[in-house]
């Protein structure tokens, strides 16, 4: 025999080593951002096929419109995220404030787990409360009445009864409105509120959150009911943007959070 007892060594394991779970939101996708879109996909090929779980912590789409919008380009991202869950990698979803309605049809074509927000997921015997992170905003009063209206079952199956050209030129009125109510936010109104942090570390018992949503990615390292907590916040994508942006974070087998920057997609240029 020869070689025997050689260690193999396989170039792309030494490049990834092996993660647990990885964590990821505010894509934002849409037909007119292809270097995020694509970015995206590179990032599902290469790393979340790699991994045991892959959440999607909201804001994946800048808007959804309804599970009949079979756009070639949604059709696109639910195809990648199947590959990814028939490779055997267990894919979760907790929607945003662009694409709570996501529904059963969007979950059944992805191979995708809905998960309500906020909920603690149990991963190599770690409590994790995950939340996309937009109810925790609770100093944006007009966000929190929509948000409430808009997540009513009632107010959903009202708006999805409505032709879906109707259902698009909504939306793109409720997005140029957000976008001009945002510019006269106060910077604080547009971030998390310690309260509501501290309130759902203490109903969840958990010693660390992931979110999304506010593009603040940072790790926030708190008290609250005298224990230690961390906050992780994930950062937004933008690879069509002069100066790109994105990542996510990769819980690896010894139990560490890391945060993996875009520059290990080599995205074209
Ligand atoms: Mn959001």
């Amino acid at each position: 025999m020869i070689d025997s007892g050689t260690p193999v060594t396989n170039v792309a394991q030494m490049a990834q080593p092996a993660t647990v779970a990885l964590f990821v939101s505010d894509l934002h996708l849409q037909a007119s951002m292809p270097r995020t879109a694509e970015a995206f996909f590179r990032f599902l090929h290469d790393y979340a096929r790699r991994t045991r779980q892959l959440y999607l912590l909201g804001d994946i789409f800048e808007y959804w419109a309804g599970d009949d919008d079979h756009e070639p380009f949604n059709r696109k991202v639910i195809d990648a995220l199947r590959a990814v869950s028939d490779s055997g990698v267990e894919v979760f979803w907790i929607s945003g404030n662009r694409d709570f309605l996501v529904g059963a049809e969007f979950a059944e074509a992805g191979g995708i787990a809905l998960l309500p927000d906020p909920f603690v997921a149990d991963i190599a015997g770690q409590n994790i409360v995950l939340t996309h992170g937009d109810a925790l905003c609770t100093d944006d009063i007009g966000y929190m009445a929509f948000r409430a209206q808009v997540r009513a079952p009632q107010w959903q199956q009202e708006f999805l009864a409505r032709p879906l050209e109707q259902r698009k030129a909504i939306i793109a009125g409720l997005r140029e409105g957000s976008r001009a109510a945002q510019r006269d936010k106060a910077d604080y109104i547009m971030d998390v509120n310690a309260a509501a942090v501290a309130a759902l570390f203490d109903a969840s018992g958990t010693a660390i959150m992931i979110h999304g949503h506010t593009h603040r990615p940072a790790c926030h390292a708190i008290e609250s009911n005298g224990a230690p907590r961390l906050r992780y916040v994930l950062p937004d994508w933008d690879c069509d943007a002069q100066e790109q942006r994105g990542g996510w974070l990769a819980l690896t087998p010894d139990g560490k959070i890391e945060r993996v920057g875009l520059d290990v997609i080599q995205t074209a240029s």
